[in-house]
């Protein structure tokens, strides 16, 4: 199986959203700020699907909430905020949505929230099918 950098919880630096940091591949970038960036999926699954994520090195949430500093943290958040609210989204609504580890099917270990709008999204959670 593909080594993903979530079994050991440890950075690995060659993953694609540092590659987009480091810009050695390009992104659809929608805003940046000090701290963060944000930039269009590869493979939208809604009308609006961005991705913000940390300039920081880190794997995912578990990560980035129990070593970010303050200033990292209020520069995220408020920059998931300004872009749902510059995507239009703000009054249609929205989902923001981050993965963390095998249970929740994570594919990029750096951390990453996914902002979903432009048509009514349904349900939460899937149920499983068993
Ligand atoms: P995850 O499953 O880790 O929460 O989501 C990873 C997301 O990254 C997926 O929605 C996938 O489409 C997106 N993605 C993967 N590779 C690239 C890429 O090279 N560029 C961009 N813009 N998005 C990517």
């Amino acid at each position: 199986m593909k080594a993903t950098g979530l079994e050991t919880m440890t950075y690995d630096p060659s993953n694609i959203f540092a590659k987009i940091l480091r810009g050695e591949i390009p992104c659809k970038k929608v805003t940046e700020t000090a701290h963060s960036l944000a930039f269009h999926d590869i493979r939208p699954q809604t009308p609006v699907h961005v991705l913000v994520i940390p300039k920081g090195a880190y794997v995912s949430m578990d990560d980035f909430s129990a070593k970010a500093s303050e200033a990292e943290i209020v520069d995220f958040v408020r920059t998931v905020g300004k872009v749902a609210r510059d995507a239009g989204v703000a009054e249609s609504g929205y989902r923001m949505l981050s993965n963390h580890g095998a249970d929740a099917n994570q594919e990029v270990a750096h951390f990453h929230v996914h902002v979903f709008g432009g048509r009514r999204i349904g349900r939460m959670v899937e149920r499983p099918h068993d």
